[in-house]
């Protein structure tokens, strides 16, 4: 019996655990004093009405005999990739056919899961800073890693160089941590570059709700040619607030063959063998998300946390604290002061105002000397966080 010895090469992610224990630490020596969170990247606001009746429907549905849904289809419910694939029609003038989605609990997993399809030979790809679990699925199963770096200089949006070699390529966009969007000429340079090359680029935009600038791409296939190079990767975490509820879906378009195989139909052996489906219940609600009712009520809680963070960019503006994201994004990334990396203005920020943030060093090397605040916060926490800053940096 031989374990697999790649995990060994995974750093312990003593991200948040670290930041807990400090605040705890902080909390114990001063219970009095009020501490606001902005560090962590969850919703803070409840499931909107309409998904929460059409929850409560299917629950009913669930105890009658004649409405009963037992296993159903891995790849999801029609009724649920329908409405997605008008969502894609509406809303990017993309048409996607049926099977070319595929219903998931989110794009964490499936992120992990799509490297099941390809062989551990393969070039990867992946910016710094980004999402952690990129590097750490890929260093499980033993892939070679090479960074992209993102910087003041290319505003945290690394381009392709064609003296590269790359199989797999992954884009964020907008980005964790940074908030940093692609325009459309920047995507069709990734995506002629990934078919130059024959690469797959594997394109995460749990975001993509953030983004309310029409000239921005929210879609990947919005860019011509991307079908024969990508995957696309979209969850309802942070569009809808299902990070406790679990619904997303990824896109494999029909037209992206490498080896003479279809990797549509490799995905779907994938997970009709290993998948379970997204429970009849959570698809349910997740249908209501793109109902009009659903649409208006998600886009209010948006419009919500793009309001906070407004508001912290204009502080930061006023501060002049050099800052990326907050527009098209619920993440402020900005640079810390002078002579601190980012663990060092964490505590700093702790101690003097009480905010917890994100040590950049969590999302990579390139992160060291940034932090992230996340806007997901309550409005009154936002007001109270921007006060104590301008109090600190005054
Ligand atoms: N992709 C990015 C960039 C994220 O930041 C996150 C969650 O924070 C995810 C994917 C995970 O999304 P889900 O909740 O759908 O698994």
């Amino acid at each position: 019996m031989n374990l697999n010895q790649q995990y060994l090469t995974l750093t312990e992610n003593y991200l948040f655990s670290t930041i807990n224990h400090k605040v705890a630490q902080y909390q114990q020596k001063h219970a009095d004093t009020k501490i606001i969170r902005l560090g962590i990247g969850d919703v803070t606001k409840p499931l909107a009405p309409a998904i929460i009746e059409a929850l409560h429907e299917a629950v009913a549905e669930q105890g009658q005999e004649s409405q009963f849904h037992g296993y159903g289809p891995e790849q999801g419910y029609d009724f649920l990739r329908q409405a997605i694939q008008e969502h894609y029609q509406k809303n990017y003038s993309v048409a996607l056919a049926i099977d070319e989605i595929f219903v998931s609990d989110g794009a964490k997993s499936d992120l992990g899961n799509v490297l099941d399809l390809f062989s551990v030979d393969n070039v990867v790809l992946i910016p710094d800073p980004v999402y952690p679990v990129y590097v750490d699925t890929n260093k499980m199963a033993g892939r070679s890693i090479v960074y992209l770096t993102g910087n003041r200089e290319n505003h945290f949006l690394p381009m392709p160089d064609h003296n590269m070699t790359a199989d797999i390529i992954y884009l964020c966009s907008p980005n964790n941590p940074t908030g940093a969007v692609y325009n459309r000429e920047q995507l069709k340079a990734w995506v002629d570059f990934a078919r130059q090359k024959e690469a797959i680029i594997l394109f995460d935009s749990a975001y993509e709700a953030f983004i309310d600038d029409p000239a921005l791409p929210r879609s990947i296939f919005e860019i011509e040619g991307s079908k024969e190079c990508a995957i696309e990767f979209c969850s309802l975490s942070k569009t809808a607030g299902f990070t406790g509820t679990r619904c997303g879906y990824t896109i494999v378009p029909k037209a992206l063959i490498r080896n003479e195989q279809s990797l549509n139909q490799w995905w779907l052996r994938r997970q009709t063998t290993k998948f379970n489906g997204v429970s009849y219940i959570v698809q349910k609600g997740a249908a209501a998300v793109f109902t009009p009712q659903g649409q208006q009520q998600i886009k209010a809680d948006i419009a919500y946390y793009q309001e906070n963070a407004r508001l912290i960019t204009n502080c930061l503006d006023e501060l002049s604290i050099y800052y990326t994201g907050g527009i098209q994004s619920p993440y402020i990334w900005l640079e810390c002061p002078v002579a601190m990396d980012s663990w060092a203005f964490f505590d700093y920020l702790l101690t003097k105002a009480q905010i917890v943030g994100t040590p950049g060093a969590g999302f990579g090397q390139s992160g060291e000397r940034y932090f992230r605040l996340s806007a997901f916060g309550k409005r009154d926490d936002i007001m109270e966080a921007i006060a104590r800053l301008k109090k600190i940096w005054q």
